[in-house]
């Protein structure tokens, strides 16, 4: 089986975005590049009842290269991100505080200097029907830069990471920094990080991991 170790990798951190409140039903979807291949989770599916073998492979052209179920209809985004940055694997959510977030925002103020681990202020990307090329192009768009999460305008949010621990983790982080910017919107006026106050935590060496690896 192609990629089997990287399609019981997705099946973990599935069950673990289910386990997270990241996704409800059988919204959601992951995958993980390895040279010219993409295995990614099926359209349709819980994402805590998978099986490896329910995980296609697709090749970064969009062909199905190995698998008996459709891949997810978010695939067209996957792949845009893995052409445009040297990411490895890819997480997409609907966590509840980033879509409240993408809902009602153009983009997620640094509140907390732990933004900077995905790359600064998060940006929201233009709603676009889901599964589009458009959705795709606009989060690709929304990722320029060196960011490694994005919001989608009223649907969700997106991260990135050398590995799927890793975009799972940035996808964690994402929906925190969101839960905590609508908490306190709830009582006050959140006060904003300045650029000096930011760029003081970088001096200090907080930095989103080098890419690639040395
Ligand atoms: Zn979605």
């Amino acid at each position: 089986m192609l990629l089997e170790d990287e399609r019981a990798a997705l099946c973990a951190i599935g069950r673990r975005c289910a386990e997270a409140g990241l996704v409800t039903g059988a919204s959601g979807n992951l995958s993980i590049r390895v040279g010219d291949l993409v295995a990614v989770t099926p359209g349709g599916m819980m994402l805590d009842r998978m099986e490896p073998a329910d995980c296609p492979v697709v090749t970064m052209d969009g062909r199905l290269a190995e698998g008996e179920r459709a891949p997810s209809s978010e695939t067209p985004m996957h792949l845009a991100l893995y052409e445009a940055t040297p990411e490895r694997a890819v997480v997409h959510t609907h966590s509840t505080y980033g879509a409240v977030v993408a809902t009602t925002m153009t983009e997620l103020p640094p509140i907390h200097y732990n933004t900077l681990l995905l790359g600064g202020v998060v940006r929201v990307a233009d709603y676009a029907t889901y599964g589009t090329p458009e959705l795709a192009e606009n989060v690709r768009a929304a990722m320029e830069g060196g960011k490694r999460a994005a919001l989608m305008a009223n649907h969700g949010g997106v991260a990135l990471g050398r590995d799927l621990d890793e975009a799972f983790e940035n996808a964690r982080l994402l929906e925190w920094l969101c839960g905590v910017y609508v908490r306190a919107k709830a009582i006050g006026e959140p006060r904003v990080l300045t650029e000096a106050e930011l760029l003081a935590v970088l001096e200090r060496g907080l930095a989103p991991p080098e890419w690639p690896p040395v």
